[in-house]
């Protein structure tokens, strides 16, 4: 009872004489200790325990900007990597060829065909909000012109002009992946996903050199001997997403069925583990701000530059999406360096689309799909712009910070660990 009685006294004299402290400052402290304790000080803080080491940092660490840009370049070398021609077959071989060295000996391709007159439905859903955002958003504000540049006269670069020249042909067409095998649920996975095709006679450096680059990235540490995962990671890199994410569909319809299942019975082995979620990188470094009245865009990223985490706010597995895209923003918090993650809902135009009726699916992008990139807030989209020596080391640190995000994210819902 004492004990309660002096507690409470203690506390009414410490409010008060907090001020007396606080006016003679922490020296009174320690050249008068008596007079200090007689009048009742407040007590010291609690020590704060230290953070327990997060394994997970020491992954993200293993990001660099000079190897993710290192990356872009080597994707540039087949310009614009337009399906249906041999420098996307190319850039597919490339690819594949960086996987295998990483480590993986397990990279597979999926065939499709693709004919144009294919009447398959356009990229993204066909929903459009009131101001005709593509995904349901509402564009607001000052808008700039978008397309897909056809023009070969528009390239300057007299060297890309060539090596974009041949035209794309209807036929068969390959997707690549790979897959970081799970140590206890091997028959369980993330798809991280970019796509590798491009258009507009640049050198598809954004879109989506910028994307791909993160998976291959993320593939290149998820191997590292001293990473291990519970649960399975499988890095795609799509075809044909520019002609409506054709690639992706392929996969989605030919795999579908096959998950979970153990084959051979009793190897252990199992060639499509359930999916447990969907992510795309798709434009991932400008974020330079809406057009002004003259259509144009600031030339420098902007200092509040984000990640744009978006999920369909229409598609079936909506709920565990959204809870996903806030995973990530978590993740974003918790490992980005130098910009912050904004999550959105609507979705689109992407090769997440395939998959978002399926499981959980999301994007990644510099802006909003719909009603940011859709109001032309990319000069460079789809156009001879879109070349690596457009962007500036801002421009590739957003690329690099939307990598963290994801690295954090998969690393934490696989159960990833690193060896002492
Ligand atoms: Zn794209």
């Amino acid at each position: 009872m004492a004990g309660i009685a002096n507690f409470a006294s203690l506390r009414r004299t410490r409010f008060v004489k907090s001020f007396h402290v606080l006016r003679f400052g922490l020296i009174a402290l320690f050249i008068a200790p008596v007079f200090a304790q007689q009048a009742a000080t407040p007590a010291p803080a609690p020590a704060v325990a230290p953070e327990p080491p997060d394994p997970i940092k020491d992954m993200v660490a293993r990001l660099d900007l000079e190897k993710y840009k290192a990356t872009i370049k080597g994707l540039t070398q087949f310009g614009d990597r337009r399906q249906g021609t041999d420098r996307n077959r190319a850039a597919l071989d490339w690819i594949e060829a960086q996987l295998k060295s990483y480590g993986y000996t397990n990279t597979a391709r999926i065939k499709y065909d693709y004919f144009p007159t294919d009447p398959r439905r356009p990229s993204g859903p066909a929903a459009r909000g009131a101001s005709g955002a593509q995904g349901g958003g509402v564009i607001k504000g000052l808008r700039a012109p978008t397309g897909v540049n056809v023009d070969p006269m528009k390239q300057p670069d007299e060297k890309l002009r060539a090596l974009n020249t041949q035209a794309t042909a209807p036929g068969p067409r390959e997707d690549v992946y790979c897959t970081k095998i799970g140590t206890t649920h091997p028959e369980e996975m993330y798809i991280i996903g970019a796509h590798m095709d491009g258009h507009g006679w640049g050198e598809a450096a954004n879109d989506d050199g910028s994307g791909t680059a993160i998976v291959m990235e993320l593939a290149r540490i998820f191997m590292s001997p001293d990473i291990k995962t519970e649960r399975s990671i499988r890095f795609c890199l799509w075809n044909n997403e520019e002609t409506g994410l054709n690639g992706a569909r392929a996969y989605a319809d030919q795999r579908v069925a096959l998950q979970g299942k153990e084959d051979p019975i009793g190897s252990g082995k199992y060639p499509e583990p359930k999916w447990l979620g969907m992510i795309q990188h798709d434009m991932m470094m400008f974020d330079h701000g809406a057009p002004r009245a003259d259509g144009t865009v600031s030339k420098e990223q902007r200092p509040e530059a984000d990640v744009n985490i978006e999920f369909q706010s229409q598609a079936k597995f909506a709920e565990g999406a959204q809870k996903l895209a806030w995973f990530f923003q978590a993740a974003n918090e918790a490992y980005a360096t130098d910009y912050p993650a904004a999550v959105g809902q609507h979705m689109t135009n992407t090769d997440s689309t395939p998959f978002m009726d399926l499981v959980p699916s999301i994007s990644l992008r510099e802006n909003e799909r719909g009603t940011q990139i859709g109001a032309g807030w990319d000069p460079h989209w789809h156009q001879p712009t879109d070349v690596f020596a457009t962007f500036s080391d801002k421009d590739f640190l957003l690329g690099l910070n939307a990598a963290q995000t994801t690295l954090g994210a998969i690393a934490r819902l696989t159960g990833a660990t690193l060896a002492k």
